[in-house]
């Protein structure tokens, strides 16, 4: 049994090392490994607010996740440690002024973001080193760690990647040849504060930091051995593999723009926009940080039904209502508007300028509340059933022909985790009432014989009426329509003049 049963085993941890990793740091070689809880999580991959220098706050979309384990630069230096094996492909802007990070290609495409400092060239933080090799590539530079004796270099000097040996350092007495392999747990840089930043001539700033955080990217893609697309369409949520605990979520509909009433609020004529918010927020949580549960939405959606139809997505004028951050490797390709040409994810303004909501999504979860509102703004009631979202607006005056023809419906909004768990909220119910009646079914019987039995439907944009099922008709369409008329049932003469009156005419006298 043995011989069996250890493959298997090999298999099964195989597939866990495959779906998730632990986000882990050492205060410094030797401490203990330390897996981050949820409370280290500093900023959630998508949108946010980020402060300016005056004050204000500017939408700003974030392509990854921040661990911060202590407040401030308390953290600074302690040591980060790799989250799966793989080969150091990329180093970020060892030598230069600026913002630092470096990539390990292994199942995934982890960066590891704010090592070191924003000053150039050598310097030494927490257990590393920036430091210089020696010939024959001696205008490199080089990770070093100096607790574990470890070098790390993409062993490349401009061009292809060489063979490591080629790579050394001088620590002392000891020569240290470089390596670009590292394993899960490794100790590979520090958590630090470089960022780029401008003097006000407008060079780079040296000193320009950010508190000590590990900004942890997932790429999507990646150039073999050169640099990362650090753009929104290229940085995925690490959250889809890193380890992290399910989130419970309370997902409400709002009717107004303070979202302090729940449900929806129709607006008639049903040519203007009905707005709808929907706030996710963390079960249990409060305040601005320090969650002990993880942000981690990849798509907000509200769904309508009519009637006991199923639930559609609802379509706007302008968009689909729904929010796809993208942040997963196996659909990277709907980011709201502000990110990609892909309108139809952006949901709307409910907010003005540069006011929160610009985007549709007001983010403050990690700032203010641990909550995110998203605004779908859109529901146009009266639009026709042709209409496609996003061209030009097509409404009609015909129930017949109407995306949403009156009757009773069923709101509900989805919140989908990057990890596919999805919630709903409470379903808000709605009566929606655009157009005057109309008869659509008359019977009549005399002493259990039915004598008349006649449908009328409304069609195309200028409502032809025309008669369902004429070969049933025994009294004349006129007939019935006149006594309708007695009873105050109007028909426009545009459409009296359309209706065919000669078929069953002749047969007006038989009931
Ligand atoms: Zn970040």
């Amino acid at each position: 049994m043995k011989k069996i049963i250890v493959p298997i085993m090999g298999m099964l941890l195989l597939c866990l090392d495959l779906t998730a990793q632990n986000v882990q740091y050492k205060v410094n070689h030797a401490g203990a490994a330390t897996t981050c809880p949820p409370e280290d999580v500093a900023s959630d991959f998508g949108p946010r607010m980020l402060p300016q220098k005056d004050g204000t706050l500017k939408y700003d979309w974030h392509g990854g996740v921040d661990y911060s384990p202590l407040t401030g630069n308390q953290d600074r230096g302690y040591t980060l440690l790799a989250m799966e094996n793989g080969t150091i492909s990329y180093i970020h802007n060892l030598a230069g002024i600026g913002f630092k990070y470096l990539r390990v290609d292994g199942v995934h495409h982890y960066g590891y973001g704010h090592i070191f400092t924003s000053k150039d060239g050598i310097q030494e933080l927490g257990d590393f080193k920036i430091v210089k090799l020696l010939a024959p590539h001696a205008g490199q530079l080089a990770i070093y760690n100096t607790q574990t004796q470890t070098l790390y270099h993409t062993c490349r000097d401009g061009g292809p990647v060489l063979s490591c040996s080629e790579f050394k350092y001088k620590d002392g007495t000891d020569t240290i040849t470089a390596t670009n392999q590292v394993v899960t747990g490794s100790e590979i840089g520090p958590m630090g504060t470089s960022i780029d930043g401008k003097l006000p001539n407008g060079n780079k700033n040296p000193d320009a930091a950010v508190e000590a955080h590990l900004h942890l990217y997932n790429f999507g893609t990646v150039n073999n051995n050169t640099a990362s697309d650090v753009a929104d369409g290229n940085t995925l949520n690490p959250l889809q593999f890193a380890t992290h605990t399910a989130t419970t979520y309370l997902v409400s509909i709002y009717k107004n723009s303070g979202f302090t009433q729940e449900g929806i609020g129709l607006v008639y004529p049903g040519t203007g926009s009905t707005k709808a918010g929907v706030r996710v927020r963390m079960a249990n949580q409060n305040g601005g940080g320090n969650y002990s549960a993880v942000m981690n939405i990849d798509k907000v959606k509200l769904y309508i039904s009519k009637g006991d139809e199923a639930y559609k997505v609802l379509e706007g004028l302008n968009y689909e209502s729904r929010v796809d951050y993208g942040g997963r490797t196996d659909a990277p390709d709907h980011y709201p508007a502000v990110n990609s040409a892909n309108v139809l994810t952006k949901t709307g303004e409910w907010g003005t300028g540069a006011a929160p909501g610009v985007n549709g999504i007001v983010p403050k979860a990690y700032r203010s509340q641990p909550e995110d509102d998203f605004c779908f703004t859109d529901f146009v009631t009266r639009l026709h059933k042709a209409h496609v979202p996003g061209s030009a607006a097509q409404y009609t005056s015909c129930p017949a022909e109407a995306k949403y023809p009156d009757g009773r419906y069923k709101l509900k909004a989805r919140v989908i985790s990057i990890n596919g768990d999805s919630t709903d909220s409470a379903v808000s119910p709605f009566l929606l009432d655009n157009y005057k009646p109309y008869i659509s079914q008359v019977s009549m019987s005399v002493k259990g014989k039915q004598c008349y039995d006649a449908g009328w439907e409304l069609k195309y944009d200028y409502c032809l009426v025309s008669v369902k099922n004429s070969e049933t008709q025994i009294l004349s369409d006129r007939a019935i329509l006149n006594k309708l008329s007695a009873v105050g049932f109007v028909l426009p003469d545009s459409i009296r003049e359309r209706f065919d009156f000669s078929k069953s005419q002749s047969e007006a006298t038989r009931c």
